[in-house]
């Protein structure tokens, strides 16, 4: 299982970046973090088949939590604040990769 070496959380550029124990480096906008979000309501809401409503505001990521050797629960500005993301399910996600890599 990877672990993160390092996270950067831009909040200006809306951007989470991780680097994996690995050298792997992976990059998300917050808006694809939120389409992914893993609060209960949108589970939920994809568990009935819906897409769960689009963020009233481009979406941002404003505090990170390290849940123990789990993941990261990622706090979004819209009140989406519950979701645990392990870090196999961010692995997993389509990432850009950035340009200097
Ligand atoms: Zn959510």
């Amino acid at each position: 299982m990877d672990y993160p070496a390092d996270i950067s959380n831009d909040r200006a550029g809306r951007v989470l970046t991780i680097v994996w124990q690995d050298g792997a480096r992976q990059q998300w906008p917050h808006a694809l973090l939120r389409a992914h979000c893993k609060c209960t309501h949108c589970q939920s809401q994809r568990l009935l088949g819906r897409t769960p409503g689009e963020p009233p505001a481009p979406p941002r990521v404003e505090h990170l939590r390290m849940t123990g050797n789990y993941g990261l629960q990622l706090v979004f500005n819209d009140g989406h604040e519950r979701g645990i993301y392990p870090w196999p399910y961010l692995r997993s996600l389509p990432a850009d990769v950035p340009a200097d890599a």
